[in-house]
């Protein structure tokens, strides 16, 4: 009950008039939120930010496409990991997110576990004695010193053998970048440092991964009538990854950026009447392999032939070395018309060009021969699928110039 009033209270937050960023702020603080829960699957994040969308959808007076509501449901299998996680080692309890990382597949673990360090040079005389290890055994996998990238494959397809009878500690110093499964394993994964376990024999683990199965989640989608037949798209999505045990994945970045321009631009163009039809989607489910804009493309609510473009909008709340357009190759000539608006306008340093790739939400459209980009922006913060992609520290230093961008860009097209 105490969530559905906090929630009630910043779905009250109305849409600042005073400018594009202090509106977005307002929205990242809000979808951002710790009782959007990292916008995942743990108690029902995505939910609720589906709703936070919706209700502004409504504030602005966007059509729905569908009979009386925003929504488009599909359903999505996803694991989670939604009550607390216990690993402790040397007496100390490590901290989720921060000093670890649960593969997203992993499977639950319970109780102490002797540590049992695999020795890369002699594989064969472990796959013999693998068997004959007591059941209660993690096996350590060191890789922090491994430079060959063929070892590594190697050892990573070896990881999921391993993990069939063990839970895994896979030890590194790489980035902890977190993600999505659709399925779960028999064992864990957990991605650590060597430093968490120097001169550690055992290893305590207590937690339980949940599969949800046939989960109902949603796209979002409103619209605003042009005077032409034609439809333009902005989208962006707006779900995340969610909470592991106690850490929660804020996704200001992430995309809640994203999200928040999709917003901007419904907010911009309501009180227009646009020359095209203004078509707003925030995808759901981008973070469990693209499956919003999967079920959009292959139930579409209006006739594909009629999108004159699709403009998607993922991790836009920087932009200090300028923007990336995806599959621009292919939309050789809209994208040109961009780049002569940024010049003209003096917006950003730099207009990236990239190839096609199956990044993000624009990728299914033109699978469907429909023109679609995908943007993002360069610079600033590091933070990706980790903790610490959080509002307090995204610079928006960009934001009322990426909107002017896209307002000139949809004029010219
Ligand atoms: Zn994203």
């Amino acid at each position: 009950m105490i969530y559905r009033i906090i929630f009630f209270s910043f779905l009250c937050i109305s849409a600042p008039i005073f400018g594009q960023k202090e509106e977005a702020q307002a929205h990242i603080a809000a979808l951002t939120n710790i009782e959007m829960f990292g916008r995942g699957y743990v108690n029902n994040g995505h939910a609720i930010a589906a709703n936070y969308l919706a209700n502004e959808f409504s504030k602005y007076n966007l059509t729905p496409i569908f009979e009386n509501n925003f929504f488009q449901e599909f359903n999505i299998d996803v694991n989670t990991f939604p009550t607390e996680i216990d690993v402790i080692v040397g007496g100390e309890k490590l901290i989720a997110g921060k000093d670890y990382l649960l593969d997203p597949q992993s499977g639950s673990a319970s109780g102490t576990y002797s540590l049992f360090k695999f020795d890369i040079d002699s594989i064969s005389n472990f796959l013999a004695k693998q068997l004959d290890l007591p059941l209660k055994t993690a096996i350590v996998v060191d890789v922090s010193t491994i430079k060959s990238i063929d070892t590594l494959s190697m050892l990573n397809e070896l990881k999921y053998e391993l993990v069939k009878l063990f839970p895994v500690i896979w030890l590194n110093n790489e980035k902890f970048t977190w993600s999505v499964s659709s399925s779960e394993l028999a064992n864990p994964i957990i991605q650590m440092r060597p430093l968490n376990l120097e001169n550690q024999h055992k290893i305590y683990l207590n937690f339980k991964n949940e599969l949800l199965k046939d989960l109902t989640t949603k796209n979002v989608i409103g619209k605003i009538p042009g005077r032409k037949e034609k439809f333009i798209v902005f989208s962006a999505h707006y779900d995340h990854l969610g909470m592991m045990g106690s850490a929660v994945f804020p996704g200001a970045n992430d995309n809640a950026s994203g999200t928040s321009m999709l917003l901007s631009l419904a907010n911009y163009y309501a009180k227009k009447k646009p020359k095209y039809n203004m078509l707003f989607i925030g995808f759901g489910a981008e973070e469990v392999g693209i499956k919003g804009s999967y079920t959009f493309v292959n139930n579409p609510p209006i006739e594909m032939d009629k999108i004159k473009m699709v403009i998607n909008l993922d991790i836009v709340g920087t932009g200090s070395d300028g923007i990336a357009i995806v599959n621009a190759v292919e939309q050789e000539q809209n994208v040109k018309k961009l780049i002569s608006i940024n010049s003209s306008k003096k917006l950003f340093n730099k207009v990236k060009i990239r190839g096609q790739a199956p990044n993000s939400d624009h990728y299914w459209f033109s699978q469907k021969g429909v023109p679609a980009i995908f943007i993002y922006t360069l610079g600033g913060v590091k933070a990706y699928h980790d903790i610490y992609d959080i509002h307090e520290t995204l610079p928006l230093d960009k934001y009322n110039d990426l909107f002017t961008l896209l307002i000139k860009l949809v004029k010219k097209l």
